[in-house]
C-alpha cells in the first residue's frame, strides 16, 4: 500500500498540534478500548485516500479497538488483529464521540462514521478536507506503524533532551521555527507552539539553527517540553476560527495563556516591549523583539 509520507510530513504547520491531538487521545481512551466497529460508514471521497475506501471498511468492520497512541499530530489506534487505524486531523478535522446519536443529527462535513457496539458513535467532520484516515498492517513490533519511523522524537511521549535537540539544529541549515515545525525533525510542534516555545525560551524563531548555542539549545529543550505539557494540561488552544474541539465537542484554554501567538502589537508579558510578527523567507512567526535573541 503506497503510504505517500512525505507528503503528509511537509504538510504546513498548524492547529491542530501535539497538545490538541493529545486532548483527543485522552478523550479516547475513555470511551474507544474494547468497544467494537459494528459499521463504518465513508462518504468524503478525500477523507480514505491511501487506500480504496470500501477496503478501510472491510479491515476496520468488526473488529474491537484497544488503547489509543499518538506520535506528533498522528492517532494510532490499534486493532484487535494486529492492524492499526491511523487518524490525521490536519487542518480542520474534527474527532467527535456521539453517546446517543440518534438525538443529534451529523453535522454538515461529516466524512466518517463508526457505530460501535454500545450504539454509541464515532464521527469523523472536515470541511477543509486535509485530514485523513487508513488501516494498516504495516505494523512495528511497539504496535505503532511503521510510517511513525519517518517522525522525529515526540517531546511528550517519548521526551526531548538537550543532546538531541543541539543535534537535530546543528545538522540543518534552516530558521529555528521551520526546523521545530519540521515533523521529521520534531513530533508534534506547528505555529502556534513554536513562536510559544521560542518566546519562552528568549531565542528568536528566525535565527538560524546552526547558530542556537549549547546554552540556548538546553533552554529550547527544556521550554518545548514544559510549554506542551501545559497546554496538554489546559487541553490545547482554540482559536477564533473554533476548527479544534475536543472529543465532546469542548474548546481548549490554553489561548488564554499565549504569550505572543497572534498578539502582535500587544504588550509583551516578559519585558513591557511590543510583541511583532516577523517574516523570514515565505513564513512569519510572532516573537518580542526586545527579549528575544
Ligand atoms: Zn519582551
Amino acid at each position: 500500500m503506497p503510504l505517500g509520507v512525505s507528503r503528509a510530513f511537509r504538510s504546513p504547520p498548524g492547529v491542530p498540534e501535539l497538545p490538541e491531538v493529545e486532548t483527543v487521545r485522552r478523550g479516547l481512551e475513555k470511551v474507544l478500548p474494547g468497544r467494537r466497529a459494528e459499521k463504518v460508514k465513508v462518504s468524503g471521497r478525500r477523507t480514505v485516500r491511501r487506500q480504496d475506501p470500501r477496503e478501510l471498511v472491510a479491515r476496520l468492520e468488526r473488529r474491537r479497538f484497544g488503547p489509543p497512541e499518538r506520535r506528533g499530530k498522528f492517532l494510532s489506534i490499534p486493532l484487535d488483529d494486529g492492524q492499526v487505524l491511523v487518524v490525521h486531523l490536519r487542518m480542520s478535522g474534527q474527532l467527535a464521540w456521539v453517546e446517543r446519536p440518534r438525538e443529534l443529527a451529523a453535522p454538515k462535513h461529516t466524512h466518517v462514521v463508526v457505530e460501535l457496539d454500545d450504539l454509541s458513535e464515532l464521527r469523523f467532520t472536515d470541511p477543509r478536507t486535509f485530514g485523513e484516515w487508513f488501516v494498516t498492517d504495516d505494523v512495528r513490533p511497539d504496535g505503532l506503524p511503521a510510517i511513525f519511523d519517518a517522525l522525529g522524537p515526540d517531546p511528550v511521549a517519548e521526551g526531548l533532551s538537550a543532546a538531541q535537540l543541539r543535534e537535530i539544529l546543528a545538522k540543518r541549515r534552516s530558521p529555528l521555527k521551520s526546523v521545530l515545525t519540521d515533523q521529521r525533525a520534531i513530533a508534534g510542534i506547528g505555529s502556534i507552539y513554536a513562536d510559544e516555545i521560542c518566546f519562552a525560551a528568549a531565542v528568536r524563531p528566525d535565527r538560524q539553527s546552526a547558530s542556537i548555542t549549547p546554552e540556548e539549545a538546553r533552554r529550547l529543550a527544556g521550554r518545548t517540553r514544559s510549554v506542551l505539557r501545559a497546554a496538554v494540561r489546559a487541553r490545547g488552544s482554540s482559536l477564533r476560527d473554533a476548527s479544534y474541539r475536543d472529543l465532546l465537542g469542548e474548546p481548549g484554554d490554553y489561548q488564554a495563556q499565549h504569550c505572543v501567538y497572534d498578539r502582535a502589537g500587544e504588550d509583551c508579558p516578559r519585558c513591557g516591549g511590543t510583541v511583532a510578527r516577523v517574516r523570514f523567507g515565505a513564513r512569519t512567526a510572532f516573537c518580542c523583539p526586545d527579549c528575544q535573541r
